[in-house]
């Protein structure tokens, strides 16, 4: 025997052996969805192929016959086989597409899945765990493989339990493709059932371009016969109007394995100077890798119905990165790469439609159906809201389909559009106050707040992490500026009903005080004045109209950026009870860590945190202790 065909095995990667023992051991109640992983898998390969033949002819001249997926049950064997003509997988291919898990991103999901050790059924389904998903059924599992490219009638037998390893082994093989064979466990059955099969088929795969077929065996003349079950028609290039809300659905768990139904969809089919299809789906949920800009998202983009490439992501831009679905365009060339589509006309074009489209659709949704909206808002906002610093273009349409935290409506979720906001407007009031925090329930409590609530002015109250950025660029919305209440703002003071503005008289009468406090706090502070927006509270910092706000400073700290310390201006409330106590105070020292005690507590209350939290304790313990 050639030493090339003896049976090698491979120990599995870890990664890989944990999510087999998740599939071993799963209680997953779909477990059907293992045909949709192999039908899949087989499609992915049989297109594969046809653009291979599409793109380089003179390498594939000889592989004419048209791609099909075929099944065979054996009720005898217990076995299930599933054979494509697709593009097949040399020795090596085999080793890193089913002994690896090459992606970063699934590993995080693994370790995450350990820590929090929840939703463990769930995930299969949200994660698509593709191939491995047949251990669900499956106590062993035979892979037969011809590349299309290997000429010499030599493929791959692979086999596994899924129990840590694999065997590997170089066989002679007729046909190019992939024959996958199941060896059902004994709980498992029912998937011998022919029409079982069709209905699996029929609810999955009916909708994707290549036939699937199922084997009949006639008893008369001992032969076989293949019935196709599944339509094998794209379901994009179908008119709408004979496509059904199940269908579309159906068609999106098969496009994305996530085991909700999607939230909304567009569908349109344009013919003109540029000819395309497009299919976009919003999800209902969030998956766990949404947040990382870096993650695959995109669409699968198609060129004349030929598969082409999975998460083509120059079509939406980042923000959108939520939507799924695929892109069927006439114009674009078969051999278009990633570096072309980055740079070309169409691509720029087409993107710009699509934004417009699920930006549109986004509009309708909000106006028609105001529950949805918000689980799509409390899904996705965070994203969105990436779009107000991204497109200029569209930020007006987006700024339209902003959320916020409000103090009126003390909600934790986000429901005020600033629509609303701008109904609740006071009379002479010019500007659209908000205040950023590290929580909602920080800016709540934030003093910053007191003067608004005495007068009866909203204030929308903003603590996502992509907020102080996106508030650098939202400056207007409908000829209204925005207003950060943690900087000084003279025209503030016009809604003062409660409290006129300080005379003159009272500042005089307090400047020593002020100028004593200055020259205990010298240069930690930019400036020390008496405040009117305060009633609970004795002080309270703010940054000058210009400087870097507290939660712009602590963004760069976090992205470990170095940035100045920032110089606030310290406002003292000359009707609290602690002034009017200190006041008297005439020791210099004893004043001084008064001073510096209220400093601390104005910045902690700012900030949330202290540089030197030991000192604050000890000038707080020593006057409560004289
Ligand atoms: P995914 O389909 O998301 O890439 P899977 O776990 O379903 O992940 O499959 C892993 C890889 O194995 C595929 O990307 C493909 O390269 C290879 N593969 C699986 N089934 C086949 C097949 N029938 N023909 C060719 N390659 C296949
Ligand atoms: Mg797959």
């Amino acid at each position: 025997m050639d030493k090339n065909t003896k049976k090698k095995t491979h120990i599995f990667q870890s990664e890989v052996k944990q999510l087999l023992h998740l599939m071993i051991h799963s209680l997953y109640s779909n477990k059907e969805i293992f045909l949709r992983e192999v039908i899949s898998n087989a499609s992915d390969a049989i297109e594969k192929l046809r653009f291979s033949k599409l793109s380089s002819p003179e390498n594939f001249s000889n592989l004419i016959s048209p791609g099909k997926i075929q099944i065979s049950l054996n009720k005898s064997e217990k076995t299930i086989t599933i054979s494509d003509n697709g593009i097949g997988m040399t020795k090596k291919e085999i080793i890193n597409n089913l002994g690896i898990i090459a992606q970063s991103g699934t590993k995080n999901f693994l370790k995450n899945l350990k820590k929090n050790n929840t939703q463990k059924n769930d995930f299969i389904g949200k994660f698509g765990v593709g191939f491995y998903s047949i251990f669900i059924v499956a106590e062993k599992v035979a892979v037969y493989t011809r590349h299309a490219n290997i000429h010499n009638n030599l493929g791959i037998l692979w086999e596994s339990e899924g129990k840590g390893t694999y065997t590997i082994q170089e066989i002679p093989l007729k046909e190019i493709g992939t024959q996958i064979i199941l060896y059902l466990k004994d709980t498992e059955k029912e998937f011998l059932e022919e029409w079982k099969i069709k209905q699996i088929v029929k609810k999955y795969s009916d909708h994707i371009s290549i036939p699937v077929e199922i084997s009949k065996y006639d008893e008369k003349t001992k032969t076989i016969s293949w019935e196709k079950i599944n339509k094998a028609q794209s379901l994009w290039t179908l008119p709408k109007t004979n496509i059904t809300k199940k269908e579309y659905q159906e068609f999106y768990s098969y496009l994305t394995q996530d085991t909700e139904k999607p939230l909304i969809w567009t569908h349109n089919i344009i013919e003109g100077s540029q000819s395309y299809i497009n299919l976009m789906y919003i999800p209902k949920k969030t998956t766990w890798d949404m947040w990382n800009r870096e993650n695959k998202h995109g669409l699968k983009l198609y060129v004349k119905n030929v598969y082409i490439m999975d998460d083509a992501t120059q079509f939406l831009p980042n923000y959108l990165r939520f939507v799924k679905g695929i892109i069927d365009s006439q114009d674009l060339p078969l051999n278009v790469s990633r570096e072309i589509l980055q740079n070309n006309e169409l691509t720029k074009n087409l993107k710009k439609t699509l934004t417009k489209r699920i930006l549109t659709l986004l509009t309708k949704l909000q106006d028609q159906d105001q529950k949805k909206y918000q689980e799509f808002w409390n899904n996705f906002g965070i994203i969105l809201k990436e779009g107000i610093a991204e497109d200029t273009e569209n930020k007006d349409i987006i700024s339209n389909l902003l959320r916020f935290n409000s103090l009126k409506i003390s909600q934790k979720i986000q429901t005020v559009s600033l629509n609303d906001y701008l109904k609740n407007f006071k009379e002479n009031q010019e500007k659209i106050y908000f205040l950023t925090a590290d929580s909602f329930d920080s800016a709540l409590n934030s003093p910053h707040l007191e003067i608004f609530k005495e007068n009866n002015i909203d204030v929308l109250l903003l603590s996502d992490r992509v907020d102080e950025w996106m508030m650098n660029y939202l400056l207007e919305f409908k000829n209204k500026k925005f207003q950060s209440i943690s900087k000084t703002d003279i025209t503030l003071e016009k809604f003062l009903k409660s409290k006129p503005i300080l005379p003159e008289k009272i500042n005089q009468k307090y400047s020593l005080f002020i100028q004593k406090i200055k020259e205990i706090l010298d240069n930690k502070v930019k400036d020390v004045r008496i405040t009117n927006r305060l009633t609970n509270t004795p002080v309270i910092v703010l940054t000058d109209s210009n400087d870097m706000s507290t939660q712009m400073s602590k963004l760069f700290v976090a992205a470990g950026q170095q940035v100045p310390t920032i110089k606030y201006i310290l406002e003292i409330n000359m009707e609290h009870k602690l002034i009017k106590k200190i006041l008297k105070i005439q020791e210099k020292e004893k004043l001084s860590i008064w001073i510096e005690m209220l400093f601390e507590q104005a910045i902690l209350a700012e900030k949330g945190n202290l540089e030197n939290p030991n000192n604050f304790i000890k000038k707080i313990n020593k006057l409560l202790t004289i």
